[in-house]
């Protein structure tokens, strides 16, 4: 402290008053200052081993006394024990569950700040760090050498290289055990390090194929690292509280039940289900024509990359979904769309699901007033919606609330599609012998019902299931050349465009 330079402005002072004499400065002051500047250097090193947000932390200025930086790196170390525990319990409680959660919020100390908060998919292969790029800029200068005369060090210097390789052992990944090595002045040779470097590749590139191989499998019964990441997005972003397990894995899609949370736009219930469709593409391939073939969706279909396909399926559900909600057909809210995950409400309660239609045990009268409600739905779905769920049958529909639910309605097409009014048929054959083999008397059979539901009066004949089908053809080529004629139909369509098809006398 410079104390002669104020007494000197003391005595200049054109008052004339003499200043007050300057405080001597007391011992314990300069000690603490001493303690501060012995402080102050092992922080400096220690600062080398810590985060960027710890250092700017510490790095105060020269005013920092020494209580607050003795504060500071106490806090600090105790929040890296915080964080130390609370990795402990994200382990144990995340164990060896599909859906982990991650307690990354609540830890004190945030080395790696995530940086994909956008939309935009993160590529796992471009991320990946690549461990034998030096980090730190080589220490030697460029010129080669350093020193003077007989002292001079060049970059091949044996210690200085060997010191350089054993410190580049540290940008292995992480898996890589390389022992306390890093701790000692331990001098690696060019050869040595090149031979271990050239065994973590491998090794690496070994465990990468084997961690694919296992992530495809475990995609077969839950989802890839992609869909969990988007989850925990959703997590992350509050829509959903929490998500709590698995309802069902089916071919196509992996339903989980979840704790509804908040969107701004919208009311969130309490329970949802999150459908990931997945993005194993065997079964796809042949439910293509589902969706190739509906001209709401056809133009998209040529140009999209599977991946993209997947997402059309779950978009085509929504819309689907939507529709029929508009008609008053008792069907799962959409609350939220998310590339390949759809967000609905949850038929059921209390983490129960409503049973399928299969499994629920009715009484004879509410079977027969299942009945009757799923011939309604049928009706309405056609002649309202517009609509052929295409996949309906005692699996996909729900009893809850004394009413069916219809749901897994990805596949649904318009009657005009050019195979739409088979995959009535074959919902109502599968409806028929559902109520019948169920006692259901009033339960009629499938040409009967075929007609019911769409009005038109292909005659049942002598029942023969051939005649009936090439009636049905028939129509179904009637109504595509109809569609043709009046032009090409782009998707979204309004109601009149996708109107039921052709009555067989309707003149066009
Ligand atoms: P998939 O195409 O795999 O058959 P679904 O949409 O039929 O998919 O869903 C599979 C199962 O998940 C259903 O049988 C049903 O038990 C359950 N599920 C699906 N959606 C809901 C929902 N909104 N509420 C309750 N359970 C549901
Ligand atoms: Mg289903």
């Amino acid at each position: 402290m410079d104390q002669s330079g104020v007494t000197a402005e003391a005595r200049k002072n054109p008052w004339g008053s003499v200043g007050p004499a300057a405080p001597t400065c007391p011992l314990t002051e300069v000690m603490s200052e001493q303690l501060a500047t012995q402080l102050d250097e092992e922080n400096s090193s220690f600062s080398a081993v810590s985060s960027p947000e710890v250092d700017l932390l510490l790095e105060d200025g020269p005013d920092t006394t020494s209580d607050l930086m003795l504060a500071q790196m106490l806090q600090m170390q105790f929040d890296r024990e915080f964080d130390d525990q609370l990795r402990r319990e994200e382990r144990k409680f995340n164990g060896d569950s599909k859906v982990s959660i991650s307690f990354e919020n609540y830890r004190m100390v945030h080395p790696y700040e995530d940086s994909d908060s956008s939309e935009d998919e993160v590529d796992w292969q471009d991320t990946r760090h690549d461990p034998y790029r030096a980090d730190k800029p080589q220490t030697t200068p460029r010129r080669g050498f350093s020193g003077k005369g007989k002292n001079i060090t060049t970059k091949h210097d044996e210690v200085t290289c060997g010191r350089k390789n054993t410190a580049r052992m540290d940008n292995f990944a992480p898996e890589v055990q390389v022992g306390d090595g890093l701790g000692m002045d331990l001098k690696l040779s060019n050869q040595v390090f090149n031979s271990l470097k050239q065994h973590c590749y491998s090794e690496q590139r070994r465990s990468a194929r084997l961690h694919e191989k296992k992530e495809h499998s475990t995609a077969e019964q839950a989802v890839d690292p992609r869909t969990r990441l988007l989850m925990y997005k959703m997590v992350n972003a509050g829509v959903l509280e929490n998500i709590n397990g698995c309802i069902s894995t089916g071919k196509e899609s992996v339903v989980f039940h979840a704790d509804g949370g908040r969107l701004e736009e919208q009311p969130v219930p309490g329970e949802v289900v999150l459908k990931v469709f997945k993005t194993t593409l065997n079964e796809f391939k042949n439910r293509d024509r589902y969706i190739k073939d509906d001209y709401r969706f056809k133009d998209r279909f040529s140009k999209l990359n599977p991946r993209k396909v997947i997402r059309l399926w779950a978009e085509k559900e929504m819309h689907n979904l939507s529709r029929m909600k508009k008609a008053g057909i008792p069907v799962p809210d959409v609350v939220l769309l998310k590339k390949h995950i759809l967000v609905m409400s949850f038929i059921g309660k209390d983490h129960i699901p409503a049973p399928k239609l299969k499994d629920a045990m009715l009484s004879s009268e509410d079977m027969k007033t299942a009945y009757y409600q799923v011939l309604q739905l049928m009706q309405q779905l056609y002649q309202e919606c517009h609509l052929v769920h295409a996949d309906l049958s005692e699996y996909n529909m729900l009893w809850y609330q004394e009413k069916v639910w219809l749901i897994d309605v990805s596949q649904s097409v318009e009657p005009t599609h050019p195979h739409g009014l088979e995959f009535l048929f074959r919902d109502c054959r599968n409806v028929s012998t559902f109520f019948q083999k169920r006692g259901v008397a009033e339960a009629m059979s499938v040409y009967e019902l075929f007609n019911a539901v769409t009005g038109l009066n292909v005659p049942v004949g002598a029942e023969d299931e051939a005649d009936f089908m090439s009636e049905i053809v028939a129509l179904e080529k009637r109504n595509e050349d109809h569609i043709q004629k009046r032009g090409k139909k782009t998707f979204p369509v309004t109601s009149e465009d996708g109107g039921p098809p052709l009555k067989p006398d309707t003149d066009d």
